[in-house]
């Protein structure tokens, strides 16, 4: 069954567009114009996923995402203009899962909305198997085993020591093994929202990853995904 989205962009032309793509995918679609219908909608129906433009008549979109996640649990993708900074930070900080930056690539925003999918039924499934086989913090890929309570990584009973950030993008990746995790979600996960710099810095960490662990065992842990990002395939 596909997922529904609820689609909250007032710019018709825009909406539209987007709403054809998103049915083109075989998304179940639901649009809204306007803050305070947007809010209304998403608290009374079920969407897997929600678009929400920030700059909307009736109710801004940072105040419907804030009155949202104080009702219920859902992804949120916040579409904001350029430059909009603080927009991006107190979007992160209210609970959005991401952002994309308009004027934006339908495939990048396609791709966003496959991770978040994910990403949140991961989660979810997550939860529920967290009250037993993950309760002791374990992470393995292989012979690979990290320990997040004790901080550790092992491959095949060696040691191997990693700074905070490597041990950060490794938890990441292991927790979601087979998704594909894009450049920007591994930063907001490993550098925090607030980072300046390039993001580029990823794929300086990921290098440092495989140079001690890849190049070590003789593993392909870590996989590019081309102009996507990285992966760790349970299945290798
Ligand atoms: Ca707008």
């Amino acid at each position: 069954m596909k997922a529904s989205i609820l689609l909250v962009e007032d710019e018709e032309r825009l909406a539209r567009f987007v709403e054809l793509e998103l049915l083109h995918e075989g998304y179940q679609v639901d649009k809204s114009g306007n803050g305070r219908e947007a809010l209304t909608k998403a608290l009374e129906n079920h969407y897997d996923l929600i678009l929400l433009d920030i700059m909307l008549p009736g109710l801004n979109g940072l105040e419907v995402l804030r009155r949202l996640l104080n009702e219920k649990e859902v992804p949120v993708i916040l579409l904001t203009a350029r430059d909009a900074v603080m927009d991006k930070v107190s979007g992160l900080d209210a609970g959005a899962v991401d952002y994309i930056t308009k004027p934006f690539a339908i495939e990048e925003l396609l791709a966003r909305i496959r991770v978040a999918l994910k990403l949140h039924a991961g989660h979810s499934a997550r939860e529920s198997a967290r009250s037993d086989e993950n309760k002791e913090g374990i992470l393995k890929w292989q012979e690979l085993v990290l320990d997040d309570r004790r901080h550790q990584v092992r491959y095949a009973g060696h040691g191997i020591s990693l700074t905070n950030r490597e041990f950060l993008m490794l938890k990441t990746l292991l927790e979601n093994q087979d998704i594909v995790l894009t450049r920007d979600v591994l930063l907001n996960k490993v550098c925090g929202y607030d980072y300046a710099g390039e993001t580029n810095v990823v794929d300086v960490y990921i290098r440092y990853l495989r140079s001690k662990i890849d190049d070590v065992f003789g593993v392909k842990m870590i996989r590019t995904v081309r102009g996507v990002g990285y992966v760790i395939q349970s299945e290798a």
